[in-house]
């Protein structure tokens, strides 16, 4: 029997739906309209197509956005300075910059200098330090909509051994974190494992977040594994994950669709965190 399609686009519309309600109460219940600051340095093309996917959701949801475009020229210092306006800003609840910046800025430092309480993307080493230990956070988007994406199958992952590929501290760090809180035992594989497919083979749970055009093949899937294909990459003009899909599809119980999986699921988180900052 073929794999049951999880639909990150109506999973993500229907947590939207639910914001909105939210948004709206709170609005008339007299509290503050949560506010959302999205920072890009330079013209990267994907970078200004996600910005203006995630300004679009915070429309339509009722989420005050605003958008700070820099150009690849300004120094870090200027940057700074910018994050550190947003961060006394009391129109502004969470603060987001989009990544990659360019080069010659320090991603680090950067993060470092948004004010943990407005850090929606969870991406603070405070925050990552809160996760770690188990304590209330902002759960980065795209894991946090994994970890949706699982519940909304009911599945129990106590005891189920989950295979992360894809250790970025984005994505494969801190889903493995999450999967580790929900008592599943979990392997974190990487370009330096060895026997990628022997481990993926093992999964109950297969999360794959590297970046490579359908590196997971039918054989590296246990029969009627849980598959999450996080991967986003450009073939042509086609968007392919990371999961060869069309063969996958035969061998997994559950499976993401790329696009339409983790993708829309992310920006509902990043919309979920935003207001979670504003109460
Ligand atoms: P990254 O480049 O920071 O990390 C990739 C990871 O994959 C690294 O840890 C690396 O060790 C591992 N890796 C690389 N080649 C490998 C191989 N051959 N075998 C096993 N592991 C390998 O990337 P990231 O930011 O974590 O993103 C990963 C993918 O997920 C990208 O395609 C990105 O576009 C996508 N992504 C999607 C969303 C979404 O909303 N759907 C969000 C974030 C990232």
């Amino acid at each position: 029997m073929p794999a049951r399609i999880i639909d990150g686009k109506l999973l993500a519309k229907q947590i939207r739906d639910d914001l909105a309600q939210k948004i709206k109460a709170m609005v008339n219940a007299g509290n503050q309209q949560p506010g959302l600051a999205v920072v890009l340095v330079g013209d990267n093309p994907a970078s200004q197509l996600y910005v203006s996917m995630k300004q679009k959701a915070c429309a339509e949801v009722g989420i005050y956005s605003e958008e700070h475009r820099l150009p690849a020229s300004i120094s870090q210092e200027e940057l700074l300075a910018v994050i550190e306006r947003l961060n006394k800003d009391p129109k502004i609840h969470g603060i987001l910059v989009q990544l990659p910046l360019p080069e010659g800025f320090d991603e680090q430092v950067v993060i470092n200098h948004i004010k943990p309480e407005k850090d929606v993307d969870g991406f603070h080493p405070i925050n990552i330090g809160k996760l770690q230990t188990g304590q209330k956070t902002f759960v980065p988007c795209t894991p946090a909509g994994v970890m949706k994406m699982l519940d909304s199958i009911g599945i129990d992952l106590t005891g189920k051994k989950a295979v992360v590929v894809g250790r970025s501290n984005i994505v494969g760090k801190p889903v493995a974190q999450l999967l580790l809180q929900r008592n599943a035992t979990v392997t974190i594989c990487h370009s330096k494992t060895n026997n990628l497919a022997e481990e993926c083979r093992q999964a109950d749970v297969l999360v794959v977040a590297v970046g490579h055009p359908e590196l997971v093949k039918a054989d590296w899937v246990k029969p009627g594994a849980v598959v999450i294909d996080v991967g986003i990459s450009k073939v042509g003009s086609k968007t392919v994950g990371d999961v060869a899909f069309d063969e996958v599809k035969e061998v997994a119980g559950w499976l993401t669709p790329v696009p339409g999986g983790v993708g829309p699921m992310t920006i509902a988180m990043l919309l979920t965190n935003t207001v979670a900052a504003a109460n």
